[in-house]
């Protein structure tokens, strides 16, 4: 078995160790002996990207996300659109995470229209939502806890067919009132979470292995790993705060 992992955007978008998120996983699939290659598509690359199983796009400020627009829209955009709707595996982490949406308009009324790939919008407000937090996974993403970190100024809000990747315990969330955070559509996991949020969610990393494999090889049940530590850390963070 082998999974192809693409690092889209790793000159851009990559912020409080997201690429953490990469190295997990490459851990995760090794320590059980699977395969792994990871290939990283930068900003003005021409890429063919049909052959992954799986998409990181990690998180950026402002000015990062509106310069690899035109970047989206004349290269990689349509390639990106039909591997979601493919069920292709996708962790998309806050900037990166509002990339997949209509658009982003920042607290001083500049818009970034994105792709549009799922249907929901962000609106950067004055106050920034920062800290460390806490959310529930959604039944059909697994109902484990998650803590991370967010620090963002986009308030996003769902389309009325869309699905939240989980439920608020503690924190701000998409926008810091309806209690939802991040988005779940076909197999793609968008959250405000950086940490970066795999190594110390070790549920969530089986999760997004356990997804992808299925969708590659039909049936896959993951060896159970020795994760005291990882558990450990995801206690202390949630205990904490
Ligand atoms: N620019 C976005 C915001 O502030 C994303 C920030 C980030 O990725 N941390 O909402």
């Amino acid at each position: 078995m082998e999974l192809k992992i693409c690092h889209l955007y790793p000159d851009v978008l990559n912020l409080y160790g997201d690429r953490g998120n990469i190295l997990c996983l490459q851990k995760r699939l090794e320590w059980r002996g699977i395969e792994c290659r990871v290939d990283y598509v930068k900003l003005g690359e021409q890429s063919d990207l049909t052959g992954y199983d799986l998409f990181f796009i990690g998180g950026g400020q402002d000015f990062d996300q509106e310069i690899l627009l035109e970047d989206l829209r004349t290269r990689k955009g349509p390639e990106i659109g039909a591997a979601l709707e493919d069920g292709r595996t996708f962790l998309c982490i806050c900037g990166g995470y509002q990339m997949m949406g209509h658009y982003y308009e920042t607290a001083e009324g500049e818009k970034c229209e994105f792709l549009g790939a799922i249907d929901f919008y962000t609106v950067g407000g004055k106050k920034r939502m920062i800290g460390n937090y806490a959310f529930r996974l959604g039944d059909e993403s697994g109902g484990s806890t998650v803590v991370g970190f967010e620090n963002h100024s986009g308030r996003t809000r769902l389309g009325s067919g869309v699905r939240p990747l989980g439920k608020v315990l503690k924190g701000y969330g998409n926008n810091g009132k309806d209690k939802t955070e991040g988005v779940r559509y076909r197999n793609a996991f968008c959250t405000y979470s950086h940490g970066p949020v795999l190594p110390k969610n070790p549920a969530f990393a089986d999760l997004l292995l356990e997804t992808t494999l299925r969708r590659k090889y039909g049936a896959c049940t993951l060896e159970p790993l020795q994760d005291q530590f990882e558990n450990l850390a995801h206690d202390t963070v949630l205990k904490k705060i």
